[in-house]
């Protein structure tokens, strides 16, 4: 509805309200009984967006209601007076209820605090208002006296509490409507006929208790007609009800019916019929009001226990999936959770971990530290977490008899936050380095070895260099027969340190490099390397091919893998004996395999394995080397999904490296899944 609309409705409301209790039934001792003019004008600014244009058109409307319609001047005065009770009330909810639909938000009336609030300020502004305008009166009009006093200010505190509460309730109602779509009302058969049973009820306490035998108090009974709405239905329904069955009652207790009617001045009997609506009133907002703070309250209670028992299913998803163990352990031992991770970190291939309920002694555990001492009772880390410690990333070791390599454990504790009255409680997480920890491992061996083999060329080099340092200072001329094997000796370690240097980097690129995969002709590769090893001119018998097919690799490493293996052939031959090589192959389902066979000198059976570990040598001598090939070569092969092994020549001396290479993409692409789940 347009503004303006709105205004002239109020208007037009307020006019009629005000000339309806112009009649004498409703007067007492000059005064009317009932206010539903100060009712609408509480509305018509509680639920005002232009102040100014209200405010001034109701003072307006009440001073020419008075001057002209009552034929006195000063009443254009004395009306506006009272009405600013109206003014005070809503100026009170709008400071201390802004939320609320009436003090300028949009939320209905909803708790008990609410209308507590409104019944004080309608009371207070009544009081001041009312009497400030009472004295007027008694000063300025014939025939205004202080009696009429305290029914004035009861009709103004009845008309703004009654009328207010519906109002404030109903507007709240219907802004929500607005807002949201929440419904205006909830129709359904039962509750139509507990309304029709709450008018039966109150119709026959009515009739008996203010028409048949008013002197047997029976009355008090509507109480609990308000009672039975208030538990029942929503507060605007109550505040309705109950408004409405305080009307009946003062109807007829102005028609002479009921135990109100016995009293004979009017004034008095108009204050105690208000005085009744008022307490069915507060009964039935009391209890609805407070029926509905604690349905709010448990609605509340009951989502935020939804939420936390969905967020609590989900963490224990979530620890169930982890790949740490995680367990929560109560002082006595008790073990309050235990993820399915922990028990598989604690036990070996095949074994099922049982003590996952309480903690064990901690032999049970088979941890040990890495100096090899058992772990014992005292030093399990979820006893130190409860005794204040914080145990961070300490690195023990799970031995077992299924796990004869053992598993480095890394375990974390630490206390939780205790709750009033309950055990104190630990977190203690247990992660799987046995990887980590043998990378390292490997990493220190490697810069070990690294800074050995480059070491001691230079050693060589500069131990020559001052020696041939000392021949210049001792003589001016070094004759060639002493200065040339040094200056070849610098040369020969130099030569040693910048092979090593290239092996490091070959090493790095076959492990780190990102393959560039290409159909490669192994027949074309080993030709190559054949020219380039034997020099043009050299017997051709020496290198023996059978049919090679194609691979699907990496060109570079392929020929840095071929290289490798013949170039070895060709070193760890016996002296005296021509080398002699053969590079033979098959193929089957998209895998090639390749099989390099010397006449040399044969690796024993116990190094077979170890010779493919970076820096493994096996311990030739005689033989120049860094045992970094095979490395590389095993590299090289499993980064393309294959596999690489060693084993003796059939044919008698020497030994076959064997390896195979994919001869397809798709073969190279599982392999390579595979590998990677
Ligand atoms: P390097 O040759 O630099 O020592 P490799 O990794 O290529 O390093 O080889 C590791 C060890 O394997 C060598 O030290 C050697 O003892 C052994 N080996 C490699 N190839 C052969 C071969 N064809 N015949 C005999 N022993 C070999």
């Amino acid at each position: 509805m347009p503004p303006i609309g709105r205004t002239a409705l109020f208007l037009l409301a307020f006019v009629i309200a005000s000339l309806a209790v112009r009649d004498d039934t409703l007067m007492a001792n000059g005064v009317p009984v009932v206010g539903p003019a100060i009712g609408v004008a509480l509305l018509w600014l509680a639920s005002s967006a232009n102040w100014w244009l209200d405010g001034t058109l109701l003072l307006a409307t009440s001073a020419v209601f008075g001057a002209v319609l009552q034929d006195d001047p000063w009443l254009a005065l004395l009306g506006p007076v009272g009405l600013l009770a109206v003014f005070a009330t809503v100026l009170g909810l709008r400071r201390w209820a802004p939320e609320m639909w009436g003090g300028g938000g949009r939320e209905p009336m909803g708790t008990l605090a609410q209308f507590a609030l409104l019944l004080l300020l309608a009371a207070v502004s009544s009081l001041v208002f009312v009497s400030a305008r009472a004295a007027l009166g008694v000063l300025l009009v014939d025939g205004e006296s202080w009696a009429q006093l305290p029914l004035r200010i009861s009709r103004s505190f009845t008309s703004i509490v009654a009328l207010g509460t519906v109002g404030l309730l109903v507007g709240g109602r219907l802004a929500q409507h607005a807002d949201r779509g929440a419904p205006l009302v909830r129709v359904t058969p039962t509750r139509v006929l507990e309304l029709v049973g709450v008018a039966i009820m109150s119709a026959a306490i009515f009739v008996v208790g203010f028409v048949q035998h008013p002197a047997v108090p029976t009355t008090f009974m509507l109480g609990l007609a308000a009672v039975w709405v208030a538990v029942r239905f929503s507060p605007p329904t109550t505040s309705i009800v109950t408004v409405a069955m305080g009307i009946v009652a003062l109807a007829l207790s102005m028609n002479g019916h009921g135990p109100i009617a016995v009293i004979e001045d009017p004034a008095e009997q108009a204050v105690m019929t208000q005085v009744f609506l008022l307490a069915l009133l507060v009964i039935g907002m009391a209890v609805s009001l407070t029926r509905r703070q604690l349905f709010e309250t448990i609605t509340r209670l009951q989502r935020s226990e939804d939420r936390l028992s969905h967020r609590a299913a989900e963490l224990n998803l979530m620890l169930d999936h982890l790949n740490d163990g995680v367990a929560i352990v109560e002082e006595g031992g008790r073990i309050v959770h235990a993820n399915p991770a922990l028990g598989r970190l604690l036990s070996g291939p095949g074994e099922r971990f049982q003590g996952l309920d309480r903690i064990r002694p901690a032999a049970t555990y088979r941890l040990f530290h890495p100096d090899g001492r058992p772990l014992t009772d005292e030093e399990m880390p979820y006893l130190r977490a409860l005794r204040g410690e914080t145990v961070i990333d300490e690195e023990y070791h799970l031995r077992a008899p299924t796990l004869p390599a053992g598993r480095v454990l890394s375990i974390s504790a630490v206390a939780l936050p205790t709750e009033p009255g309950q055990p104190a409680r630990s977190m203690a997480t247990v992660r799987d380095v046995t990887a980590e920890s043998e990378h390292r491992d490997a990493l220190a061996d490697f810069a070990g070895t690294v800074a050995h083999d480059l070491n001691n060329p230079l050693s060589v080099a500069s131990g020559w260099a001052e020696s041939l340092e000392e021949a210049f200072r001792s003589s001016d001329q070094v004759p060639a027969t002493t200065g040339a094997p040094m200056v070849s000796h610098i040369q020969a370690a130099t030569e040693r340190m910048r092979e090593f240097i290239s092996d490091l980097l070959a090493h790095t690129v076959a492990r780190d490099q990102a393959l560039q995969c290409e159909r490669v002709p192994l027949r074309n590769v080993v030709k190559d390397l054949e020219d380039t090893r034997l020099g043009p001119g050299s017997s051709r018998q020496e290198v023996e091919t059978g049919e090679l097919p194609d691979v699907w690799a990496d060109r570079a490493l392929v020929l840095q893998l071929l290289d490798n293996l013949i170039g070895n052939a060709f070193k760890y031959v016996a002296p005296g004996t021509v080398p002699r090589v053969q590079v033979l192959a098959e193929e089957s389902d998209g895998w090639a395999t390749v099989r390099v066979c010397d006449n040399g000198i044969g690796i024993p059976e116990d190094q077979r394995q170890r010779i493919f570990e970076t820096f493994h040598r096996a311990g030739r001598k005689g033989y120049d080397g860094h045992g970094l090939g095979l490395a590389i070569c095993k590299r090289i092969v499993e980064r393309h999904g294959g596999r690489i092994w060693v084993t003796g020549n059939p044919e008698g001396q020497g030994s076959c490296f064997t390896f195979t290479l994919p001869t397809t993409a798709e073969a190279l692409a599982a392999a390579t899944a595979r590998r990677e789940s």
